[in-house]
């Protein structure tokens, strides 16, 4: 317990709290908060804004610190900080902003990054970056959807720079803004500018955000410039690539592009399973492969849900006094009640969208033919049936004609892995959305 980070504790009591308070409380009060850091007896946690902090201040500090004794071990003080930052800097932290000693996840590292299809060229491009930086890909600009590991890959970065005594400036896009802004109201731009030139590597994380904010983009530009010119790297992530950014000013866009552009793409199964095992091994948990995939083959789109659910699980289990098997991952994950929009979906109308999308009849699809076509649309109608409904497996089955439950898994999963390398399915799958 004792070499745990902040962070790695945080994280653990994160999954008792979601189980403790709503979904919607936890969502707007819990989300975007960090464990900064735990020193004699007070643990630091950063969060989004002031309104979070005074709210978890005056409504939910006893719960927190409660929470936070089954994995300290011992009575804590817990206090709130903006994105890091309090109100009397703590002597013993080095004093200053997230700006002068980067605020690094520290979890965030190299070893700590499972590598899966949907990754690869981020993780081999970011590991370029942080054995050469400025020297290969400048900017490094990493983009792709909620939870993916933009965040965890370009802190890695940080590390490693840092680890080889590299200065590393760090910061959000948002930051970088309301830093800017500040600078800008106070006449200090000079001041502003010189911290972040003095970066050997410069992180900025999400800068979708400053799409269509001329100032800042303005700012950024000439600090960008600056860098990149004297061979600084520069490190972006976005949830979306360059082109799509539509606000942003031409010349912004097209530096974006200059270096190498890399996605992360949704994880498959494999990953998803990798990752949940790796994540085990950290938490120095004990959960069956079993109870693994199931929680895999349940959340497929964000891997910072993937792991929200295995904290679930495991405070799950401990409060049960159970170890946590596939039951207990069953009733953690129902508890979610996350899928309103999956109940609106008849089977009815999932067969007859897939059957339009693919131009043949319903009765095709659950009927008793093998051709090709049919036999894929009917894959495809147990994959629609298993994302969307809550029906179980052999309800799929016998809707589709009486198949087996296995035959389903094996379509699902099959269905599933062709999303990912065939662009005909891909077509298909967005027209059945459509259809919908
Ligand atoms: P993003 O910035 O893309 O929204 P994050 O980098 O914050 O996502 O990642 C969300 C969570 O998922 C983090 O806890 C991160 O450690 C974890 N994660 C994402 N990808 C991986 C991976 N390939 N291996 C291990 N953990 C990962
Ligand atoms: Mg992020």
């Amino acid at each position: 317990m004792k070499t745990r980070t902040a962070q790695d504790i945080w994280e653990a009591a994160l999954g008792e709290l979601q189980v403790q308070v709503s979904r919607s409380n936890y969502r707007t009060w819990f989300k975007g908060t960090a464990g900064y850091s735990y020193r004699n007896g007070e643990f630091s946690v950063s969060v989004p804004n002031a309104f979070v902090a005074e709210y978890l201040e005056k409504n939910q500090r006893s719960l927190i610190e409660k929470t936070l004794i089954g994995h300290t071990e011992e009575t804590v003080r817990v206090c709130f900080r903006v994105n890091g930052r309090s109100g009397s800097p703590k002597t013993d932290d080095g004093g200053g902003s997230g700006i002068d000693r980067p605020n690094l996840n520290t979890g965030y590292v190299f070893d700590n990054f499972v590598e899966g299809n949907n990754n690869r060229l981020a993780l081999a491009a970011a590991l370029a970056v942080a054995a050469n930086p400025g020297q290969v890909y400048n900017p490094l600009f990493i983009c792709g959807g909620v939870g993916l590991g933009k965040t965890h890959l370009l802190h890695a970065i940080g590390h490693a720079a840092q680890g080889r005594g590299i200065p590393v400036v760090s910061a959000t896009a948002e930051q970088f803004t309301n830093d800017y802004i500040t600078a800008i109201r106070e006449r200090n731009t000079p001041e502003f500018r010189a911290r972040y030139r003095n970066a050997s590597v410069l992180l900025i994380d999400d800068v979708q955000f400053i799409n269509g904010k001329q100032q800042t983009e303005e700012g950024f530009f000439h600090i960008f410039n600056e860098l990149h010119t004297a061979g600084r790297q520069v490190v972006l992530t976005s949830d979306r690539p360059p082109q799509d950014m539509p606000r942003l000013t031409e010349r912004l866009r097209s530096r974006f592009e200059w270096g190498l552009i890399a996605d992360i793409n949704q994880p498959d199964y494999d990953t998803r399973l990798a990752i949940l095992q790796a994540k085990t091994r950290l938490k120095e948990a004990n959960v069956s492969v079993d109870t693994l995939e199931y929680i895999a083959s349940q959340i497929k789109r964000n891997i910072r849900e993937l792991e929200g659910c295995l904290n679930r699980v495991i405070a799950y289990a401990k409060l049960l006094r159970t170890p946590p098997t596939t039951d207990i991952a069953a009733r953690a994950m129902e508890n979610l009640a996350a899928r309103p929009p999956r109940e609106s979906y008849t089977p009815e109308a999932l067969v007859a969208a897939v059957a339009r999308a693919l131009g043949m009849s319903p009765e095709d699809i659950t009927g008793p033919g093998r051709a090709k076509e049919v036999v894929t649309g009917r894959r495809l109608a147990m994959y629609m049936l298993r994302q969307e409904t809550g029906y179980t497996l052999a309800q799929i089955g016998t809707l589709l004609g009486g198949r087996d439950a296995a035959a389903v898994t094996n379509a699902t999963k099959r269905v599933e892995e062709e999303l990912e390398t065939s662009p005909f399915l891909q077509r298909k799958a967005k027209e059945i959305i459509k259809y919908l």
